[in-house]
């Protein structure tokens, strides 16, 4: 490993200062469970470490009727599924008990999972978040693409964004809430979570919304209204210790039977969490049997277009939304 300067700032005011315009200059360190293997690994080389562990006002959760649960940035993985606050959010809690492993929930941070690099293994030999051959094709694409993205590719970034809680958060409606020095006010800017993930259009640039010297402080979920039923459901090769290969967390607001409107967000298939407008669309005003579950399955992939190693993901993506809706409608 290189070696680094190591600060341990107390307030967000100083971690803005101490990270500097460049994403070389330094990093934050929460849990340490990603950035620590990247840089071991000389993926991520920054000058200066900014352990912000030592800043108490970011832990924990908060629920309050009229404005929902807040989470802090530092509340660790356990800590969030042990979260008394959770039983608001059934799906959240399902998708926090099922990533990674204990031993890795106990140390990794709500704001670490939401900033968590790439698990694309061209990024992680350190070819960059969109590798090229030397005659300037997609190395993804002329390669072994079986893990790629299969939807949102058009900029040429086939890795798949890897948080498994994320997609859940987003079927909540939930929001982050950005530190940035530059911020008017109190410093804080703050943004739909399903706008934090970007699609890189350039090697250059990062796959969220965060400039060098801004920090993630929480996550705000908004009150759960009456009436809403949650389904999520991941496909995966083992239990722990891994991601899944297809996932969906879906957000059905119901008036009797019917559905009133509906959330479908999937994972593991696309560079962001994958909000699917189009499968949402054939769930409203319906009922959820197997029927209208397979045709939500459907319209998730239309716009799918997978590389020559993974047509595989199609179908378990489908699979996933399926089951998802099944499970949120009851009938599971
Ligand atoms: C074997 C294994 C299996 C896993 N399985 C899953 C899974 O199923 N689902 C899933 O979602 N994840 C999974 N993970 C990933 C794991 O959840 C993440 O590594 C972890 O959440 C990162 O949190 P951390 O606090 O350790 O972040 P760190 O490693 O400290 O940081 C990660 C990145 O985020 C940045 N960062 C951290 N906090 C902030 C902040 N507050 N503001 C801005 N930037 C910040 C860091 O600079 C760094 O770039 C798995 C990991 C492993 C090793």
């Amino acid at each position: 490993m290189r070696p680094f300067e190591y600060a341990s700032p107390n307030s967000k005011e100083q971690v803005a200062a101490l990270l500097g315009t460049s994403w070389e200059q330094g990093a934050i360190l929460a849990g340490g469970t990603d950035l620590l293997a990247l840089m071991k690994d000389d993926v991520v080389t920054p000058r200066r470490l900014v352990n912000v562990k030592g800043i108490d006002t970011l832990r924990g959760t908060s629920y309050q009727p009229g404005n929902g649960l807040r989470i802090g940035a530092l509340t660790t993985i356990a800590e969030l599924a042990d979260s008394k606050d959770l039983a608001q959010y059934p799906m959240l809690f399902e998708a926090v008990t099922e990533a990674a492993s204990p031993q890795i929930r106990n140390l990794a941070t709500i704001g670490g999972n939401m900033c968590q690099r790439p698990r694309c293994w061209y990024f992680r030999s350190g070819m960059g978040l969109m590798p090229m051959t030397k005659d300037g094709k997609s190395l993804v694409v002329a390669g072994d693409n079986r893990y790629a993205a299969i939807l949102g590719t058009q900029t040429g970034a086939y890795f798949v964004s890897p948080s498994t809680i994320a997609p859940a958060l987003i079927a909540y409606g939930a929001k982050v809430r950005i530190y940035s020095a530059k911020a008017s006010g109190s410093g804080v800017r703050e943004l739909p979570l399903g706008r934090f993930f970007i699609t890189p259009k350039s090697a250059k640039e990062r796959e969220h919304d965060l400039k060098p010297d801004e920090m993630v402080i929480e996550l705000i979920v908004p009150p759960p209204p009456q009436n809403l039923k949650t389904g999520y459901f991941e496909v995966r090769q083992k239990a722990a210790f891994d991601w899944p290969l297809a996932m969906a967390a879906v957000a059905l607001q119901m008036d009797g039977n019917t559905v009133k409107s509906a959330r479908v967000v999937m994972g593991h298939v696309a560079p962001v969490p994958w909000v699917s407008d189009e499968a949402a669309a054939t769930l409203v005003g319906k009922t959820i049997t197997p029927d209208t579950a397979m045709a939500a399955a459907n319209a998730a992939v239309t716009k799918a277009k997978p590389l020559s190693m993974n047509k595989y993901k199609i179908t378990l993506a489908k699979a996933a939304v399926k089951r998802a809706v099944l499970k949120a409608g009851g009938a599971a």
